[in-house]
């Protein structure tokens, strides 16, 4: 992706060297009841650019926001303050913590030194991105590093906004994020699939509707595939479904007949009466000549085996797999045994250098942490809202400000 690296600050302007750069990064990490860090993801995905910036002479003061406080005011349960610790841990420096913006800060921090500020979202105008508040933060950088993808769907100020006030650049993580989502949407090697799962299509009508666009096959599956199969004409007894999106799931299976994108929808279902661990399941088909087969009193909770030897064959036949949404109820064994069979088939795959496999969506990573496949992936984004809307072809405005020939 043309975007500014950090690689061009270091070449541009006289270097990183006694500049301070302000980074924006996720700080938003999962805590356990005792406080400590559940899930560390996030802070480690932070450290090359820290690194990066440290090592080339420069200082950093890092930006975040953290759980949802009232915008603008402060909180003292949703503090920053206790990622200082575990970070100084990380880097081997000390890392100082900054209540509220104070400029005389600057006085003394020197190269390599690095400050965090406190929970962005208590500052006044951050979440409505007020220009005032970013030119105020932007006075304490010679140049914005942008390193959070995750918020990157959001116009705050300390997202996006600083950069109508300094050069902006993309720090490593985010780099790294957008050259593999870039490689599996923008420029794919063909052909190329999806596989979108999930609860609801309400919840995804923007996405399919754009990958339609984009795709050479689409595989439906999860809740979701209920309303298309409700929409075909066949029974889905008390299955989630959405009855009133028939008509747009009609539009979307014309629409990708249109633009020759291959839709797959399940071939077979498995189905229970009780939705709970263990339950009693039954396969049922659900192929054109096979309708009424769902009884009332059941659900489909999981695609069926014939549809995991489709999808399988489907992944063979691809270069590319994006991949959104469970196929299942895969929380809830044994409604986890298609999503688990399929991301354990495009493990495979990846590993032997024959697929591209690209995954994100908050539930999805879930399911690949599950059936243990997250490393052998492409990429997984952990970017949930970010991902999606990337997926939705919309403009993401933490995007932009590093992208060449956008304003910034
Ligand atoms: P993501 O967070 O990855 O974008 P979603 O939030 O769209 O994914 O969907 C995940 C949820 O969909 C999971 O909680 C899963 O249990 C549910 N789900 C998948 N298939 C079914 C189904 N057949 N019936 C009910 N829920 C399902
Ligand atoms: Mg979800």
């Amino acid at each position: 992706m043309d975007i500014r690296r950090l690689d061009e600050a270091d070449q541009t302007s006289g270097g990183l060297a006694g500049k301070t750069a302000l980074v924006r990064v996720d700080f938003n990490l999962p805590r356990n009841e005792d406080g400590s860090i559940s899930d560390d993801t996030r802070l480690r995905s932070a450290l090359p650019t820290i690194n990066y910036l440290r090592e080339h002479g420069a200082a950093v003061i890092l930006l975040s926001h953290f759980g949802r406080p009232t915008a603008g005011k402060s909180d003292p349960a949703l503090s920053l303050a206790f990622v200082a610790g575990p970070l100084a841990e990380a880097i081997e420096a000390p890392v100082r913590f900054l209540t509220t913006p104070n400029i005389n800060v600057l006085d003394d921090l020197g190269p390599g030194d690095v400050l965090i500020m406190e929970n962005t979202r208590f500052l006044k105008g951050e979440t409505e991105n007020d220009p005032d508040l970013a030119k105020e933060l932007a006075q304490f950088g010679d140049l914005f590093v942008m390193d959070a993808f995750s918020a990157a769907h959001r116009a705050h100020a300390s997202s996006a906004g600083i950069a109508d006030h300094l050069p902006t650049y993309a720090g490593l993580a985010m780099a790294r994020e957008l050259d593999h989502l870039a490689q599996a949407l923008d420029h794919p090697e063909k052909p190329v699939m999806a596989i979108v799962g999930g609860a609801k299509v309400s919840s995804k009508i923007d996405l399919l509707e754009n990958l339609v666009t984009k795709l050479d096959r689409l595989a439906i599956g999860g809740g979701m595939a209920n309303t298309f199969l409700l929409a075909k004409g066949h029974d889905v007894g008390k299955s989630l479904a959405e009855p009133d999106l028939l008509g747009k799931a009609t539009d979307i299976l014309k629409a990708a007949r249109k633009a020759g994108c291959e839709i797959i929808l399940p071939v077979d279902a498995v189905c229970a009466t009780e939705f709970k661990e263990g339950a009693d399941t039954r396969v049922v088909a659900m192929t054109d000549a096979a309708k009424g087969n769902v009884k009332a009193n059941e659900m489909i909770l999981d695609v069926g085996p014939d549809t995991v030897t489709e999808l399988m064959d489907a992944m063979d036949k691809s270069k590319t797999l994006i991949w959104n949404g469970p196929l299942g109820a895969f929380e809830t064994p044994p409604f986890d045994t298609s999503t688990i069979e399929a991301a354990k088939y495009a493990a495979r795959l990846t590993r032997a250098g024959k697929l591209i496999a690209v995954a994100g969506g908050g539930d999805t990573v879930a399911a690949l942490n599950a059936a243990d496949v997250v490393d052998d992936f492409t990429f997984v984004s952990t970017a949930g809202g970010a991902f999606l809307e990337w997926m939705e072809g919309k403009p993401l405005p933490g995007v932009d400000i590093v992208t060449k020939g956008q304003s910034a």
